[in-house]
């Protein structure tokens, strides 16, 4: 973690959220989605990390930037959709651009990729990048391709290999631990993803089995963990039915950017861990949210509340309303609502429900 970035428990009670001090601190802030799942020794860490760096729509305000985010998981860093300035927020946040060169674009309205043509620009000096690639639909790529290609390189060679991927919906991007898919958004005509970031779910070691059976702790504990059968000390084989428990999905954070309809994301959204989306305007405007093709915070919490998300995170925020307001509006209806902020930074995990095997004590 970055020094900058500092880490408030999001559950502690009397925790205030601090104020971004100018030029320095981001807030950090954590959460535990409280329901229960195994983290074993050796295995991949089992959570992802959100990092707010624009939650402005449309137009940047004082205190907010246009959309990005960075979503982290082990080694991993994606950020999704890069709007004017981002490559400054990223430099305040303290993350720096170090393995953040794969982006994924929700859509290519201005507000979500100008900031690509600035990134580019700043990499063409500095040449610190190995790779790039660039996921989106093939229409959001496009407008992309005119940017940097047609406005920033003007003929010139990108100052590292830059990948347009052009994505469909479906799994694109996996890992053995993880896997991002993308699923089509509507939202006023562009041809929109959202991106569904699913760890790969385990059946969890259960200690008091392996206590019951007279495991010991050690290498065998861990084969039985890793689905290995082992034969003990004594002779006895032991099957890893007999200490793991039933299959536990793996952690769902949703993205989805900007939408004007919410019926479609439902099976997605479907008992997500977190869901990132965009609340536009309120429940008093709800007719120039239609007409936009956007969300009012309220209709963003009933998806949230019809799915059984277990957290919200309401972003895109709009100048014209206060965020206690907006707040209010969405925990009328899902009270685990959060108006992220820019520098915001959130851990979406699951409680643990086992203790792991104790490589030392083998
Ligand atoms: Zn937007
Ligand atoms: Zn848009």
């Amino acid at each position: 973690m970055p020094p900058s970035l500092r880490r408030l428990s999001f559950l502690t009670p009397g925790v205030q959220r601090q104020r971004q001090p100018l030029l320095l601190a981001a807030t950090y802030r954590a959460f535990i989605a409280h329901t229960h799942f195994g983290i074993l020794e050796r295995q991949p860490p089992t959570l992802f990390e959100i990092i707010f760096l624009g939650t402005s729509a449309s137009a940047p305000s004082v205190r907010r930037n246009l959309p990005a985010q960075v979503i982290k998981h082990d080694e991993y860093r994606f950020l999704v959709d890069c709007g004017e300035g981002t490559q400054r927020q990223i430099l305040q946040s303290g993350l720096g651009f170090k393995r953040l060169n794969r982006i994924l674009i929700t859509h290519a309205h201005l507000d979500h990729i100008l900031g690509l043509a600035g990134l580019l620009s700043t990499l063409m000096r500095w040449e610190t990048m190995e790779e790039m690639e660039i996921y989106g639909g093939a229409g959001s790529l496009d407008r992309i391709r005119d940017l940097l290609y047609g406005v920033v390189l003007r003929g010139g060679t990108p100052p590292m290999p830059l990948h347009l991927i052009p994505i469909r919906s479906g799994v694109f991007f996996k890992d053995a631990d993880f896997s991002i898919s993308a699923f089509p958004v509507h939202h006023r005509g562009s041809d929109s993803f959202g991106y569904l970031f699913e760890q790969k779910g385990r059946r969890p070691f259960l200690p008091e089995k392996a206590e019951e059976l007279q495991i010991p702790p050690g290498p065998w504990r861990r084969e039985l963990a890793a689905g290995g059968e082992v034969t003990l000390p004594d002779g006895r084989r032991i099957a890893p039915e007999m200490v793991l428990g039933e299959f536990r999905p793996g952690i769902r954070l949703v993205n989805v950017g900007d939408t004007g309809e919410t019926r479609s994301l439902e099976p997605v959204c479907h008992d997500a861990d977190a869901l990132i989306i965009e609340s536009t305007y309120m429940e008093s405007e709800a007719d120039l949210a239609r007409q936009f093709s956007h969300l009012t915070a309220r209709q963003a919490a009933e998806l949230a509340a019809r799915a059984g998300v277990k957290k919200l995170f309401l972003t895109h925020i709009s100048r014209r309303y206060r965020e206690k307001d907006i707040l209010q509006e969405a925990q009328a209806i899902f009270p685990d609502t959060v108006v992220a902020r820019d520098f915001d930074s959130f851990i979406v995990k699951r409680e643990e429900e086992a203790l792991p095997p104790q490589p030392s004590a083998g």
